[in-house]
């Protein structure tokens, strides 16, 4: 018979207490009596809830269930870094916990795979009845922000569910960057790629763990860390309004001469107001450049973990493995 290939499942949690059983059970079932073995990997972003138990427990139970408990909160992102990792399978797929990313799709995928795809990822069919509506109208500016200023073109709605080939995760792997944002990786690395639509589902328990505000800063975040084009478009403000002052030279200069350039003080208040706004502005963009310079500079880290059960990583000593 002919081994099995091995298939990872790498599922982000963060307060995720209700769910991990359930996504468990169903994932185990799409993998009976298919020609391939899963290890399942929880990643536990810093939950504050019984999420690390409970997967301790399934994984009681069920003998292909890991955990890698990260040290802290470290953000989905991050989560899923650590998961790909750490993952041994010829192909990984990541997954959210909560039930939105209907499992049955996972069997679509590994045909896709089988066809020689490197990449199935998905992406939301229809607008998503269960977001509210502020969530719905960002969602859709920001892949419109992000198309607009980065070179990778995202699909409207694509999502973090993904079946990605072994060779494609060591190039995933091999990336030292401070900021990750996978959706744009995934699609920058290239290779044989197919998307596939999913409607999502309710979330099976607990609640979202981004608000808006941190989805503000993950907007920002992450078109910035496509793209240089904000700090042109900085750079072509400046020069394009200097110019404009240049024009304005020779009024000034006629008015000087004609003798009724004195009463200019609305005008001078405006220009000083409108400039210095504006100076405030190109600067910040350019110095949150230079912030995420020194970010990438500390070599950091993107995440740490704090104890896991997968058993390849034992040897690592300064990681707590019960
Ligand atoms: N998640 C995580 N760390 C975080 C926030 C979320 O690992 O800091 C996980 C969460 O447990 C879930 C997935 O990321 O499995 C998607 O999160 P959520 O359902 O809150 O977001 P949405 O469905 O709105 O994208
Ligand atoms: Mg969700």
């Amino acid at each position: 018979m002919p081994l099995k290939k091995l298939v990872s499942v790498i599922v982000p949690a963060h307060n995720e207490e209700g769910n991990i059983t359930v996504l468990t059970d169903h994932i185990n079932e799409i993998f009976r009596n298919t020609p391939y073995v899963c290890e399942l990997i929880f990643v536990d972003d810093g939950s504050e809830d019984n999420t690390l138990n409970e997967i301790k427990l399934n994984a009681q139970i069920n003998s292909n269930v890991y955990y890698i408990e990260l040290a802290r909160n470290f953000g989905k992102d991050y989560a899923l870094k650590a998961g790909i990792s750490l993952a041994k399978g010829d192909a990984v797929i990541t997954i959210d916990a909560d039930m939105q990313h209907p499992p049955h799709l996972i069997k679509k995928m590994l045909n896709y795979w089988e066809d020689g795809f490197d990449i199935v990822y998905t992406y939301r069919e229809e607008v998503n009845r269960h977001a509210r509506f502020y969530q719905r109208f960002t969602s859709k500016l920001f892949y419109r922000v992000i198309n607009a200023l980065s070179d990778i073109k995202l699909e409207n709605g694509i999502a973090d569910y993904r079946l990605i080939d072994a060779k494609v995760v060591n190039q995933l792997r091999s990336l030292d960057e401070y900021e990750i944002f996978f959706r744009g990786i995934v699609k920058w690395v290239g290779y044989k790629q197919i998307g596939i639509p999913y409607t999502p589902a309710k979330r099976h328990a607990g609640t979202a763990s981004y608000s808006f505000i941190k989805l503000l800063k993950f907007a920002i975040g992450n078109i910035m860390a496509f793209s240089a084009r904000p700090l042109y478009i900085a750079a072509g403000i400046g020069l394009s309004l200097s110019a404009l002052a240049i024009l304005y030279f020779p009024y000034i200069l006629i008015s000087y001469m004609e003798g009724y350039a004195v009463p200019g003080w609305a005008s001078i208040m405006a220009t000083i107001d409108f400039f210095g706004g504006l100076q405030l502005a190109l600067l910040s963009i350019i110095g949150v450049y230079v912030g995420k310079i020194f970010m990438q500079s500390k070599g950091r880290p993107n995440y740490i973990i704090r104890s896991t059960n997968l058993i390849h990583i034992k040897e690592s000593s300064n990681i707590n493995v019960n």
